[in-house]
């Protein structure tokens, strides 16, 4: 197998000078070592770094079969990784190979270093995510998803890991030799697929994502006691966003993510319009990047966590979560984005992941190379689908249902669907159809009356989103859409609901509720772009200052 850090080992492991050694030691004890011993666990928390000062330190990663070496620290090294950052559990064991000293650092000192000293913080930083995109690469270990690519909750798991960066290995019942012998010595049957091995000991039937995040320590351990100055609930660009310039401002927050860092932005293949990118970056990255920045900076944040319902008669406000337990935050940022709109296909459901998906990333690009299939969608989203899959398919029929594109696509997509051979515009079509036993394996779609049902597995659904804002009923004022009225917009002396209490008017994103801002896609009349929730989200930690000292 290649290595997946071919010609970055050095930045990935480098070697500190005396003089950064003698600028850490003010912020670590020493620790002598002995032969043996195991100093960081995998599964168990540990949030400290350890710099080498004599002796050495192995890292190795447990595998179903026995353990792979993944470097050894000599003097000058150091250990730790992104889960250090965040409190997380250990994806790797540190044991002492030769006995010697250590510097030990604990997540405090950490993280008062990667935000102070600038030439360190680049240094580790730098380790820290190379460290984890090499795990993620190396396909070892005994986290191990074994599904079918047939199946929708085998997707919903892979896309999980893979969007929280998750190192783990994907067996594929249909493909892979050694899936058998899995199946075999775990005592499973083909119908219990899809399963998660945690850590080759404990086996999880088809679980929920908040399973996996529990077994696999994917969450830091959150004081439900504290009351927080903000709480950023949704963790997409707006409130990735919200939690870096917070975090790095000073305040004590806590984001509550339902899924994965990235909202819809971390499902879409590129994202060529973002400043600063010109060759585009997937919205994966971005979110991979978001989040490391916001946990330099020391953002809470807890993914397969569900906001259930707000509770704003008080302060400190109260949001309920779906792990039955409750935060508290001084001020409140709502920045859980839109969902897709579905079609009204009676059978709809029944494919979603097997044939039907609403993102076009390199997971779902996979599932369809060299094959037809249908975009539907006249937007951004649908034009950028329907270009990034046309790499790999064989041919991409993209679905609108007015008369053309110009009056919902950036005049760019339309040009490069234009030009590209494998792309048809069917204008005035309809997806009125989908069948299939196990999987989608036929689609018919209608233009005027004539219907036309063709041998096709795989749509991509780019219509649009709804505003997931179910959890704040009674609470904030919405629109007859559901988005979230801030400003101007919130309508104070709208007599359904509370009256606005104080003598000033909303701030912009201010919602109807003091203290309650509402950023990206939710908010009513933004705009449905990465750089403007992202500016949002910056925009409210200045008026979450002004609120927090009224
Ligand atoms: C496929 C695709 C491609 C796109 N391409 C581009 C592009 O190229 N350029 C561009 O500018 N824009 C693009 N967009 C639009 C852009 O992604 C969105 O405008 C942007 O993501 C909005 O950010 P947001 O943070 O407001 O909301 P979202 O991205 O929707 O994030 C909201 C987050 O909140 C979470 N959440 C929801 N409810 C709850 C709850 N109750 N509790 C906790 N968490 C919750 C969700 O899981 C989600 O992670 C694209 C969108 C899609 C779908």
């Amino acid at each position: 197998m290649t290595d997946p850090l071919d010609g970055r080992r050095a930045q990935a492991f480098p070697t500190l000078t005396p003089a950064q050694i003698a600028r850490l030691e003010t912020h670590g004890t020493k620790l002598r070592t002995r032969r043996g011993e195991v100093l960081a666990e995998r599964g168990e928390r540990f949030s400290k770094m350890l710099v080498i000062l004599s002796g050495s330190i192995e890292i190795v990663r447990p595998g179903m079969t026995g353990e792979d070496l993944i470097t050894v620290h000599q003097p000058g090294g150091f250990t730790g990784e992104m889960s250090n950052l965040r409190g997380l559990a250990s994806v790797v064991r540190a044991r002492v190979r030769d006995e010697g000293e250590v510097l030990v650092i604990d997540e405090e000192n950490l993280r008062a270093i990667v935000q102070t000293d600038a030439e360190l913080s680049e240094l580790f930083m730098r380790a820290f995510i190379l460290r984890r995109v090499g795990l993620i690469g190396s396909q070892q270990g005994d986290v191990i998803l074994i599904g079918s690519h047939h199946s929708a909750d085998t997707l919903r798991l892979q896309q999980f890991l893979t969007r929280n960066a998750f190192p783990h290995v994907s067996l594929d019942v249909e493909s892979d030799p050694d899936v058998q012998t899995l199946l075999d010595r775990f005592q499973l049957a083909v119908d219990d697929i899809p399963v998660v091995l945690c850590r080759g000991e404990l086996v999880l039937k088809n679980p929920s994502n908040e399973a996996i995040a529990a077994c696999l320590g994917m969450n830091p351990c959150i004081d439900d006691a504290t009351v927080r100055d903000l709480l950023v609930i949704g963790a997409g660009p707006a409130g990735l966003a919200a939690a870096v310039y917070a975090a790095s401002e000073g305040l004590d927050v806590l984001v509550i993510e339902t899924n994965a860092p990235g909202g819809q932005a971390g499902s879409s293949s590129k994202i060529e319009n973002y400043l600063g990118f010109p060759t585009g970056i997937s919205g994966e990255a971005l979110a991979g990047r978001a989040l490391v920045q916001a946990q330099k900076f020391g953002a809470d944040i807890t993914i397969a966590c569900t906001a259930i319902r707000l509770r704003c008669e008080r302060k400190p406000y109260e949001v309920e979560l779906s792990t039955g337990r409750t935060v508290r935050g001084r001020a409140i940022v709502i920045a859980t984005g839109a969902e897709y709109r579905r079609l009204p296909i009676e059978n709809l459901s029944k494919f979603l992941g097997t044939g039907v998906y609403f993102a076009a990333t390199h997971v779902e690009a996979q599932l369809c190379r060299q094959e037809e299939i249908v975009v539907v969608g006249g937007g951004n989203s649908a034009g950028q689908a329907a270009i990034f899959l046309s790499g790999g398919c064989r041919h991409v029929h993209l679905l609108v249902r007015s008369h053309g594109l110009a009056d919902s696509m950036s005049r760019y997509l339309i040009r490069r669907i234009e030009q590209s051979a494998n792309v048809s515009l069917r204008t005035r079509t309809e997806l009125v159809g989908l069948e299939g036993d196990s999987r989608l394996e036929r689609v018919t779609w209608r233009r005027g009356s004539e219907a036309e049902t063709r041998e096709i597995g795989h749509v991509f659904l780019m219509t649009g989103a709804m505003p997931n804002t179910g959890w704040l009923a009674g609470c904030v004022q919405l629109d007859d859409k559901g988005f979230v009225r801030t400003g101007t917009d919130a309508q104070i002396d709208d007599r359904a609901s509370a009256p606005w209490p104080l003598r000033r008017v909303p701030h912009l994103l201010e919602t109807s509720i003091p203290g309650i801002f509402a950023i990206g896609d939710v908010r009513c009349g933004s705009v449905k772009r990465v750089a403007s929730a992202v500016g949002e989200g910056s925009v409210s930690v200045q008026l979450v200052h002004r609120v927090l000292e009224e």
